[in-house]
């Protein structure tokens, strides 16, 4: 479809033109890029998207593709990065669930629309040809039917079949908040927790707001650098590992951050410094527990300590510094 086609180089083309006009990933807290993203980008590549009724897999895909790479840049993740944690660590939809409420508000707004409108006269007889097995009704109506029943609103249309009344645009927003937008981010937090059973994440990623580590990197600017690297080391022990080569010791391994953090005979010292740290402010105990783990328990462990809850702040710096500084 040419439509989509147009909508993906849009996607990459606005993303990447406010991006060499001064807004760079570097520069911008994630968190004030998906605000521009979300109101300047996506409208404009979206634009008639409430109409688009037959989308292919292949274009859906291609979209998907353009709204990853957008959502990655941002973020500063490597292109490999786990689509689900790029997703839930900003907040934002796959492009098929934006695209899906999209036509679900233009639904409301013709429901609510008073009836001399010829957008409403024009709806209305549609829908009726529909519901009286018209095969010629191809289009928004059809379509409309499917979404409702994908999230399980047909109860609202046969209301509104029924009485008229269609709920106000306040309720309708909150409904589709809750049965599109809500089962779309538990999805994306069970398929990381799927990916890492073990890890604890609940200090890290929420459900309908974006990581608190990228909230802490726009209030705190200075410590933006350290975080950026440290969730995209994050990501990146969340998504598959390809092979690499270690750039100290030139030894090949399929995982770079267990050879970096367990294994990298150039990282003696930088290991130490790191188990020292531990030992520090955990304990001894907590240190002889912890190497006595398996290499991907420790790296669980050493995440889980350095994202846990702090005094004052939710991130522990030093442990932090000191983990990045083994692996990067
Ligand atoms: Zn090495």
């Amino acid at each position: 479809m040419v439509v989509i086609a147009d909508a993906c180089n849009k996607l990459r083309g606005t993303y990447l033109s406010i991006c060499s006009s001064g807004f760079n990933p570097s520069s911008l807290s994630p968190i004030t890029f998906r605000t521009i993203y979300q109101s300047v980008v996506v409208p404009k590549a979206l634009y008639g998207g409430e109409l688009w009724t037959v989308i292919g897999a292949s274009d859906m895909l291609r979209l998907e593709r353009s709204h990853r790479f957008c959502i990655k840049s941002m973020q500063q993740f490597h292109s490999l990065t786990n689509t689900d944690f790029a997703l839930a660590s900003i907040n934002v939809n796959s492009i098929e669930n934006i695209i899906d409420r999209k036509k679900l508000v233009f639904f409301g707004q013709l429901c609510r629309l008073p009836n001399q409108y010829i957008a409403k006269q024009v709806f209305i007889n549609r829908l009726v040809r529909y519901l009286n097995n018209d095969k010629q009704t191809k289009g928004f109506v059809p379509e409309i039917y499917r979404l409702l029943y994908k999230y399980q609103l047909q109860s609202c249309l046969d209301g509104y079949l029924q009485s008229g009344l269609f709920p106000s645009k306040q309720a309708w927003k909150q409904m589709l908040q809750r049965s599109v937008s809500a089962p779309e981010h538990h999805r994306q937090l069970e398929s990381i927790r799927d990916v890492c059973p073990t890890l604890n994440l609940d200090d890290v990623l929420h459900v309908d707001k974006p990581s608190s580590l990228w909230k802490i990197s726009r209030i705190s600017p200075k410590l933006s650098p350290l975080i950026a690297t440290l969730m995209a080391q994050l990501g990146g022990f969340l998504s598959r590992s390809y092979p690499t080569v270690c750039s100290l010791c030139g030894i090949h391994t399929e995982n770079k951050l267990l050879h970096s953090v367990c294994f990298c005979s150039r990282r003696e010292l930088l290991r130490e410094s790191l188990w020292d740290a531990v030992i520090y402010q955990k304990g001894f105990q907590c240190f002889i527990e912890l190497i006595r783990k398996t290499p991907l328990e420790q790296i669980v462990t050493l995440f889980e300590m350095t994202l846990s809850t702090t005094d004052d702040n939710r991130l522990n710096n030093q442990l932090a510094i000191l983990l990045l500084r083994l692996v990067c």
